[in-house]
């Protein structure tokens, strides 16, 4: 670690508003911890800032003293990039207001709300925007990104509804990227992740959604699988972009409305959410229990947020996790049977194969059009390989990584950037396609000697 005299400690600290916690302190391993448990670092310093102003001394103090400089919104990047060994961390988890304006619809939001902290916010108003599936992930992380979830194929992806951002540079400059104000940092920030500065404020565009939703899982058996995955493409191909239909296949969670011995069963879960009328959504659904013989489903009408925090229980942070994903165009037999091969030997209780389909919106977006351009996938496969013990590391990555392998003929569409563990460095190129040559520009002026490398890294 490095060292640095007490004295210049106490400077720094004069010269902010928020926090130094340093190792001997009693919240610092609170705050080092991030969701993804087989990540543990133990960074110098951790400055929890309290105003935007504080972004600017931590970079220079982190520049004076070689400091690696890390960003946390809410710890969640699967790489664990927001910490790292004897750097400093820059953490935004007592940064989280947000303001919403109901006149224009839009939010405008700290950088270490969550989702849930965001969704609650904006649907007191009747308002949301499209924000991923799990309440406790950052909404800074998620969005620079290109952020997807339940309303993504109606509204687009996170980014497609951002409309600007405040940043601090690495030479401690403020600035606002939009489209008329930096545009090419704008153009850069939405999906290029922490590449370029350090965001202290978002402003989001917002959707009258809900408050109350059809939402729901229908469960089938995995001997059924081929025939509700033959059908679940079929349906997709047609159906309503108010309507998202999400695939899951893992050993049944002992969930109430599932008889008690499906419990710890392969199943095929298709999980749901219509974001117009209910009324409407029952109609558009009412074929999906028929793709098989369902071993049970929960279906209903319910508070969007609700509806966003459905996944938390399987999503809690602590256990181990190791991620692989691809992007595809369209779901070919080949896939599907790959995901069924799978299915059927799951290392642990807790790993799944995750499809989200996205098709709708954000395929109406030009691939130049920022960052993100990921714009011809259909459909996002992450494999979530989760457990508990250190012993069982070796299977889990293992059959995560064989799965990735097997269905990488059948990937196309860049691949997603906020899903890419730490090892994946080679495959960023991938990911951006064209747009990372104008990437490799835009770090090489905000950001020339790659200060700010701990993200899914755009070399200058
Ligand atoms: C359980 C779970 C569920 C998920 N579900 C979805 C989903 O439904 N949809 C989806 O699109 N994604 C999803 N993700 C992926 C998620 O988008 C990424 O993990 C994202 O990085 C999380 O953001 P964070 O702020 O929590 O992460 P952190 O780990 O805190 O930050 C990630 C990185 O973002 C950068 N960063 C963070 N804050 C700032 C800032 N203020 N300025 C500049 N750079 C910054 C830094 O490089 C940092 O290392 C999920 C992840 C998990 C673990």
């Amino acid at each position: 670690m490095a060292i640095i005299s007490e004295d210049k400690i106490n400077t720094f600290k004069k010269n902010i508003a928020g926090t130094v916690v340093l190792p001997n302190d009693n919240n610092y391993d609170e705050l080092r911890v991030v969701w993804n448990a087989m990540i543990d670092r133990k960074p110098s310093f951790i400055v929890q800032c309290a105003t935007a102003e504080d972004v600017a001394p931590c970079i220079a103090f982190a520049r004076k003293f070689d400091l690696e400089i890390t960003i946390r919104g809410a710890g969640h990047n699967i790489g664990g990039s927001a910490v790292s060994d004897g750097g400093l961390m820059i953490d935004f988890s007592a940064m989280k207001s947000i303001t919403v304006d109901v006149k224009s619809n839009r939010a405008v939001v700290q950088p270490g709300a969550t989702l849930g902290d965001f969704d609650a916010a904006v649907q007191v108003h009747g308002l949301a925007t499209p924000v991923g599936i799990n309440s406790t992930t950052g909404i800074a992380g998620l969005t620079i990104g290109g952020g997807f979830g339940w309303l993504t194929r109606k509204y687009g992806m996170t980014v497609d509804n951002l409309l600007s951002v405040k940043l601090v540079t690495v030479e401690g400059e403020s600035i606002t990227a939009s489209e008329n104000e930096n545009p090419d940092l704008f153009w850069a920030v939405r999906g290029g992740g922490g590449n370029f500065g350090v965001i202290t404020e978002f402003e989001y565009a917002l959707h009258s959604v809900g408050p109350e939703v059809l939402a729901g899982l229908i469960v089938y058996p995995l001997a059924q699988a081929r025939q509700v995955l033959n059908s679940y493409r079929e349906f997709n191909l047609q159906a309503s972009q108010d309507l998202s239909v999400w695939c899951v296949m893992r050993q049944a969670p002992p969930l109430p409305f599932l008889p008690e011995n499906v419990h710890g069963q392969e199943i095929v879960i298709l999980a749901f959410m219509y974001a117009g009328e209910p009324t409407e959504g029952k109609k558009q659904i009412s074929s999906l229990p028929s793709f098989g013989d369902p071993l049970g489903e929960h279906i209903g009408v319910m508070p969007y947020i609700q509806w966003q925090q459905g996944f938390d229980a399987l999503l809690t942070p602590g256990a181990r996790n190791y991620w692989k994903s691809h992007n595809f165009t369209e779901l070919k037999d080949e896939t599907l049977d790959i995901m069924i091969e799978y299915t059927g030997k799951l290392p642990s209780p807790q790993c799944e194969i995750f499809v989200a389909h996205i098709a709708g919106a954000p395929n109406r977006v030009p691939s130049a059009a920022m960052a993100y351009g990921g714009r011809k996938t259909q459909y996002v496969m992450n494999v979530h390989a989760r457990w508990d013990e250190n012993s069982d590391d070796d299977s889990c990555i293992d059959w995560a990584r064989k799965f990735f392998n097997a269905t990488k003929p059948f990937a196309s569409a860049g691949a997603y950037v906020n899903f890419m563990t730490a090892e994946e460095d080679d495959r960023v190129t991938y990911a951006y396609g064209s747009n990372y040559k104008k990437l490799v520009e835009v770090k090489r002026k905000y950001d020339p000697d790659n200060i700010l490398h701990m993200n899914q890294n755009i070399k200058p």
